[in-house]
């Protein structure tokens, strides 16, 4: 198997193909075979799983997952990587690359043609300038038991964060209630070639098997998060009162006492049952009223 990671063998198949480092497609590959090993370990993939990969670049991270999975089913953008992916991983049987913009798949649909049978999970060094729409579409899915991905660090963090804390926002609450989270491991930035200008983080989002909340309508409960953060740091019902201006700020604020909580309540303190709670208390106000 070529060491793609070992930049004495990148830079000379790289010149050989006459390949250039994309910015735009957010190109920044591995140059540490611990990474793409220990993202390999660490997420969990074994005989039993199909993997998605997002991006194989020239093949690190799914030279390592070819060699754990079931079956690994690859979406690259940028085609000019084929004869270099056809050397560094044509070896693998189990392996299909799709060549097109990720964001263009329908998901499950993709997982189910390729994967089906399998235990599905995503893994990937993900293209910075995508990370939230990917990871969206990702979680969207519902079709995965875990996302394994590599972000950027304030990102990582972000996914993570607590409420009550500078990092929690509706990202935040959008990936947790789709999954639990855990920061794996850091990896600095000369790891990667170009280096970018920040540290990353490989996070793993085990997906929910079933929400521990009652939502009534999901609609309702991301427009209620989204509001809630939209004028951070002022109270809960200004930011409820923008977002739902068919409500009125009066039954608003009877909203938010109805469930229970201060008046002068900030919205980014609420965990997600809290949000629920708000949400299903709005949903029922405006189908009733
Ligand atoms: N996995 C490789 C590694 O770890 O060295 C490359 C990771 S690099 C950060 C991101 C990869 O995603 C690149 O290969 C890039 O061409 C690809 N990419 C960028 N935008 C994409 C998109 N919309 N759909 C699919 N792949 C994309």
């Amino acid at each position: 198997m070529i060491d793609v990671c070992d930049i004495q063998v990148m830079k000379p198949l790289l010149a050989e193909h006459g390949f250039h480092f994309s910015k735009a497609k957010g190109q920044n590959f591995l140059i540490a075979r611990w990474v793409p090993e220990r993202i390999a370990e660490e997420s969990g993939v074994d005989a039993t799983a199909g993997v998605l990969e997002i991006g194989p670049g020239i093949g690190p991270l799914t030279q390592q997952l070819a060699l754990r999975a079931g079956k690994v089913c690859a979406v690259e953008l940028d085609k000019r990587l084929e004869p270099i992916l056809n050397l560094t991983v044509g070896e693998f049987s189990n392996l299909e690359i799709v060549w097109d913009d990720v964001l263009k798949q329908d998901i499950s649909a993709l997982v189910e043609d390729k994967l089906g049978g399998l235990r599905p999970m995503a893994c990937a060094n993900l293209p910075y300038y995508i990370t939230s729409p990917i990871l969206t579409a990702l979680l969207e899915a519902e079709c995965f038991d875990a996302v394994t991905v590599m972000v950027q660090k304030e990102v990582a963090l972000r996914i993570a964060a607590k409420p009550g804390t500078a990092d929690y926002s509706a990202f935040t609450v959008f990936c947790q209630f789709y999954a639990q989270p855990e920061i794996l491991f850091d990896v600095p930035a000369h790891c990667f070639l170009p280096q970018p200008k920040v540290t990353s983080a490989v996070v793993m989002l085990k997906v929910r098997k079933s929400l521990p909340w009652e939502i009534l309508d999901k609609a309702t409960f991301f427009r209620t998060v989204r509001a809630s953060f939209a004028m951070r740091r002022k109270k809960l019902q200004n930011g409820l009162a923008a977002g739902f201006p068919e409500l009125g700020k009066e039954a608003v604020g009877q909203v938010i006492a109805e469930c229970g909580l201060p008046e002068n309540v900030r919205g980014e303190t609420l965990d997600i049952g809290q949000f629920a709670q708000l949400a299903n208390a709005i949903y029922r106000r405006k189908n009733h009223d």
